[in-house]
């Protein structure tokens, strides 16, 4: 199985037609009805169902009947406490059986377990490696930046290839010189860690020579994968992984592609006029923990085109963000979604340059938290504003300008963050 996975993701070359797909898709859900769903107690009454109509499951839902969805009868107090301890000692094997215990960040405070079995760390590695593995014939050094290590990841290390988590709560100075120390051949971080190395590289604190960089975790946007590329003089590669899955991959071509080979992805659009739709995932390669009708709230753009590298997989143009953190602003015809790479377009193309930002929506005001501003800054961006406002036929919210950065505790350091939309958006 996995090195099927890895030759296909390697050579596969993607799926020739829609037809093919859902043959692929249909095959293995046919396999999964019989083998796996029986094995769930939660599921095994639902085996016949239509997969639209199973429960519709959120995080939520999914930690309150962790015990009976799993196949593998992991109680779910027993795995939270060796997932937390494991985490509190960061000493990182838990397991329990085979099966890898791991927790997830959760932006809204709410933690969510996952498991992997050990063929699932396989399939996962394979795919992975299949797709970015620079040379077959060179051992590489892969270098991961995460929040926490956990033996999903570790299975990875091997003759082939020597794997060096590092700690996203560690100390970075650290991280630094351990780094430059592993010369990586592969590059694996959050963008925002990426954005950092790459300043480091440009200012000559660091000399890596990654031979593959790749995105995870986190949008990546347009101008930071401009300076990662100018710096290691590699485009960057995006996988889209959340807690429940390979979403999305990056193609030969650069473009990002859904994963329809391990997962059927339905679409639950919230704004028609950018087709901007919420995944619901249906994943049929999981078999600890399976993820069924599962809604995630991250938004994504399609892109309808064709690409060159022939795989018709479903294209996304990006991913937006999380649903919460969307803009909204009014319109004639109800609201419109306000694109994020839109607004920080408009501050990118600030004569004067500004350290870093924050854009907050609150209610009917829009702030505009401006570092290292100077004057006359805000006057262009208020023109900037409207133009955009009239571009999409939307009237903007009044804007309120602020120098320096706001006091907001935020682990991920989102820069366009809504506490509550504008009271016209909020009711729709
Ligand atoms: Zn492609």
């Amino acid at each position: 199985m996995s090195l099927f996975a890895f030759l296909t993701a390697r050579y596969g070359g993607g799926f020739a037609s829609r037809e093919q797909i859902n043959r692929h898709q249909d095959r293995a859900f046919a396999h999964f009805r019989k083998r796996i769903m029986p094995r769930s107690p939660f599921y095994r009454d639902f085996a016949d169902t239509p997969l639209d109509q199973l429960p519709r499951m959120t995080k939520t839902l999914l930690m309150e009947n962790f015990s009976a969805i799993n196949t593998c009868g992991i109680d779910r107090d027993r795995a939270f406490e060796i997932a937390l301890q494991s985490e509190r000692s960061r000493d990182f094997n838990p397991l329990i059986g085979d099966v890898a215990v791991g927790l997830s960040t959760g932006t809204s405070g709410q933690r969510g377990l996952f498991l992997a079995s050990e063929r699932e760390r396989r399939l996962w590695g394979a795919t992975m490696l299949g797709r970015y593995w620079p040379e077959l014939w060179r051992r590489q050094r892969v270098a991961f930046f995460m929040r926490a290590d956990n033996a999903l990841y570790r299975s990875m290390s091997n003759r082939m290839v020597r794997f060096e988590f590092f700690d996203l709560l560690g100390d970075f100075d650290s991280h630094v010189i351990r780094l430059e120390a592993l010369d990586p051949s592969v590059l694996i971080a959050p963008a925002r860690i990426l954005s950092l190395l790459a300043q480091l590289q440009e200012k000559g604190r660091l000399s890596l020579a990654p031979r593959r960089v790749i995105s995870v975790a986190e949008t990546l946007s347009g101008d930071d994968k401009a300076g990662i590329h100018r710096a290691f003089g590699r485009p960057v590669d995006q996988v889209y992984q959340a807690t429940e899955g390979v979403l999305a991959m990056t193609c030969p071509a650069g473009n990002l592609h859904l994963n329809e080979r391990l997962m059927r992805i339905d679409e639950d659009v919230i704004d028609s006029a950018s087709g901007a739709f919420c995944p619901i995932i249906h994943d049929f390669t999981r078999e600890s923990l399976p993820i069924l009708n599962y809604r995630l709230d991250d938004v994504l753009i399609p892109d309808p085109r064709p690409c060159s590298c022939g795989c018709t997989s479903r294209r996304i143009a990006r991913i937006e963000g999380r649903e919460d953190d969307m803009l909204w602003w009014p319109g004639v015809l109800g609201r419109v979604l306000i694109p994020a790479e839109a607004i920080r377009t408009a501050i990118a193309c600030l004569p004067c340059r500004i350290r870093d930002y924050r854009v907050i929506q609150r209610g009917d005001d829009l702030e505009f938290w401006l570092d290292g501003a100077k004057d006359g800054a805000e006057t262009l961006l208020a023109e900037r504003i409207a133009d955009l406002g009239r571009r999409l036929n939307c009237c903007p919210p009044r804007l309120v300008f602020r120098r320096g950065l706001p006091a907001l505790s935020d682990e991920k350091r989102r820069r366009i963050i809504v506490l509550t939309q504008p009271v016209q958006c909020a009711a729709e």
